[in-house]
């Protein structure tokens, strides 16, 4: 009913507009960019209402105040919506058909943000607050007093501003640009809203499969995360999987003397040490037999978009003190492109009046790994469990005996926390990635195109189920403080957000 009120209104304003059927990428967004200066006000209230509703999934029912908003929201925009649970916090799935498309567009957003401790916040994080500028010079603006268009280089600060509403947001006041102006969409948009993105999606596997004739899609874009350091315009085609390890190295049952026992007793720090150095180079190389074997080298088109993207090397050098980076010389941006393996936490002792001076019985070090496509995380563990064979160790599993102990020159017990994940990459090559770049370039000629992100998203629960190409299209800005204190959003990304949803949405499936 809403849908064919909203239609109706749509042919009585702008039939002249359908005449024109086909506007270019620049038609669109200056399109997009006049209706949403004329309605900056009322966008930003709609934002405020959305960021005002708390948001840790683990609290189910903050989460179902956040499904009701946002399902109105979709529905008053003609969607039809499903609430989909599989135990744990609720997903959104929209959809919004179009006549004579043959395509669709899958959107991925998430309206769960990580939990807050308020009081390390300026302003509290439910409050959305609008600034004049970040932190800490911004001072804060009083909306209703705000005649005309906001400075776009105002803030507004609140948890989940810039990860991940802003998204849902941007798409209803886009759809409602489109529409004021007579421009149609030329793809099917399906929305899945994820309200668990924070834990990890664990039940996103089980809403795929429970539901697989809602995923069905050409592309898949998912819309999370910042935006290039430049600020330019940015597709990220994949991600880096993870795993970690934690390794402890043993000694005598109980610490002795380093005076009395230094030179006899083996000392577990060391151990740990020594296998770290036969583990990986200086450089950051991996030296464990095989571990580069299966890794995916870089296209042609891919090396090309490395080197074609801008070098933020120097300041990052400059901003965090650093005079020699690892990798000898390779770029930042290749350098992710391969596996990495970091100790990411070690345990053992103490240190300053804490210190004492014994040999401890045990010390552990927790290894965080970072994953290339082909590389199968099972894999791994049997290249890294061969390597510290070879590096004379024995390996357990759980607390090793005295029996053990005293039968081993060296033992290690190897705690794999989880699984992992495997590295994930789609081809720039691939038709739909070909029409998404050509689509953003005509709008945004210095798009930047990154193979994969050095970090870690919850892509594979979609890769191992979905035929659909995966990109990532990353809106918000760079310094957003995303998972911290004092997130916000610039406007002027918002603005933009809008302008991009508005040109993929109308030409990508022309
Ligand atoms: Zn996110």
């Amino acid at each position: 009913m809403k849908f064919l009120r909203y239609s109706l209104l749509a042919l009585l304003t702008i039939a002249p507009g359908l005449l024109v059927a086909q506007q270019s990428t620049l038609e669109v967004a200056s399109a997009v960019n006049a209706y949403r200066a004329d309605r900056e006000k009322i966008i930003i209230q709609d934002f405020i209402d959305l960021l005002s509703l708390p948001n840790d999934s683990a609290n189910l029912e903050d989460m179902d105040a956040n499904v009701e908003l946002i399902t109105a929201m979709l529905q008053e925009r003609g969607f039809t919506t499903q609430t989909l649970r599989a135990g744990r916090a609720p997903y959104i799935y929209a959809e919004l058909l179009t006549p004579g498309a043959t395509e669709t567009i899958l959107l991925y957003a998430h309206f769960d943000g990580q939990p807050v401790q308020p009081v390390n916040w300026t302003y509290p994080p439910f409050t959305p607050t609008l600034l004049d500028g970040p932190l800490p010079d911004g001072q804060p603006i009083d909306i209703a007093s705000v005649s005309g268009n906001f400075d776009p280089e105002s803030r507004l600060y609140a948890r989940s501003a810039g990860d991940d509403k802003m998204p849902i947001v941007a798409i209803v006041h886009t759809l409602d640009a489109l529409r004021a102006n007579g421009m149609e969409l030329s793809v099917n948009l399906k929305l899945l809203l994820d309200g668990e993105e924070e834990r990890g999606s664990p039940t996103v596997g089980r809403i795929i499969d429970e539901n697989p004739q809602l995923f069905d899609a050409d592309l898949f874009l998912f819309c999370d995360g910042p935006m290039h350091q430049s600020r330019r315009a940015q597709l990220v085609f994949g991600v880096r999987g993870s795993g970690t390890v934690d390794i402890t190295a043993y000694g005598a049952t109980r610490p002795l003397h380093s005076g009395h026992y230094g030179n006899w007793s083996p000392n577990p720090i060391m151990h740990l040490s020594y296998l770290l150095t036969s583990m990986r180079a200086e450089d950051g190389r991996i030296l464990v037999e095989g571990y580069y074997d299966n890794v995916a080298p870089l296209t042609e088109a891919e090396r090309a978009a490395i080197n074609a993207m801008p070098n933020i090397e120097a300041g990052l050098q400059d901003e965090l003190s650093v005079h020699t980076p690892e990798g000898s010389g390779m770029r930042l941006e290749e350098l992710v492109t391969l596996p990495a393996i970091n100790a990411r936490g070690i345990v053992a002792g103490g240190v300053g009046i804490r210190g004492r001076n014994i040999i401890l019985p045990s010390a552990t070090v927790s290894l965080n790994l970072r994953n290339v496509p082909n590389q199968r995380p099972a894999r791994l563990r049997e290249l890294i469990e061969a390597h510290i064979e070879k590096e004379g160790f024995y390996i357990v599993h759980e607390d090793p005996s005295s029996e053990e102990l005293r039968n081993n020159a060296k033992v290690v017990k190897l705690n794999w926390r989880g699984e992992g994940s495997p590295g994930l990459r789609t081809s720039m090559d691939g038709e739909m990635a070909q029409r998404l770049i050509g689509i953003m370039r005509e709008f945004t000629p210095d798009l930047i195109l990154t193979p994969n992100m050095g970090g870690t998203l919850p892509l594979n629960s979609f890769d191992d189920r979905l035929d659909a190409p995966i990109i990532i299209l990353p809106l918000a800005n760079h310094d957003n403080n995303q998972h911290g204190r004092n997130e916000n959003i610039r406007l002027q990304n918002f603005w933009d957000a809008m302008a991009v949803y508005g040109v993929v949405l109308t030409q990508f499936g022309r």
